[in-house]
């Protein structure tokens, strides 16, 4: 067995030393590594999303059910944390006000890399029954860039899984690489 396995291993040693003396065949040999490579992290970002729960209204009480028991999140990887140091997956579920848009975006941008947001909800989506308001925030993209939206009034926390399970295929396809 060991007689077979030891020049394989050494084989693979001399081409990996050969590939990194030489300028071209390192070049080459990292645009063939690229692809699978990216596929393997964003499998495991996809696979590991930490969501930071930003409920602002009724649509947040959806999202705690879709994170207790009956839904159980946890399932897909999905973690709530209480931080957005370690979160990288902002929901947003209800309507964003005037006064909150700002301290919406400070939690955002200290969030960790690559981060994602999700708009939960006809509020949080383009203020929904309170869209001609004075002080609401026609849509959670006006602050924050948005990933993927899931309607509804109240968005219920099947179609918040609809719109996880939308959100993983594109950071698989690694669309979302930022
Ligand atoms: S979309 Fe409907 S259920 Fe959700 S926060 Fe707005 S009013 Fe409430």
């Amino acid at each position: 067995m060991n007689a077979v396995r030891t020049p394989v291993i050494f084989a693979r040693k001399d081409e990996l030393l050969e590939i990194a003396e030489d300028e071209e065949k390192r070049k080459s040999f990292l645009a063939k590594m690229r692809r699978p490579l990216e596929y393997v992290v964003n499998w495991g970002v996809k696979s590991s999303l930490w969501m930071y729960a930003f409920g602002l209204a009724c649509c947040s009480i959806e999202m705690m059910a879709f994170g207790a028991a009956r839904w159980d999140s946890d399932r897909y990887g999905i973690i709530a944390r209480g931080t957005p140091r370690q979160s990288d997956l902002m929901i947003v579920g209800g309507a964003v006000t005037y006064q909150m848009a700002p301290r919406m975006k400070r939690l955002y941008d200290q969030m960790a890399q690559p981060r994602y947001v999700i708009a939960m909800g006809e509020c949080a989506i383009n203020g929904g029954p309170f869209w001609d308001s004075y002080s609401v925030v026609k849509g959670t993209d006006k602050v924050i860039p948005v990933d993927v939206v899931v309607p509804g009034c109240p968005a219920n926390p099947e179609a918040l899984f609809d719109g996880i399970i939308k959100l993983q295929e594109k950071i698989l396809k690694g669309e979302l690489a930022r």
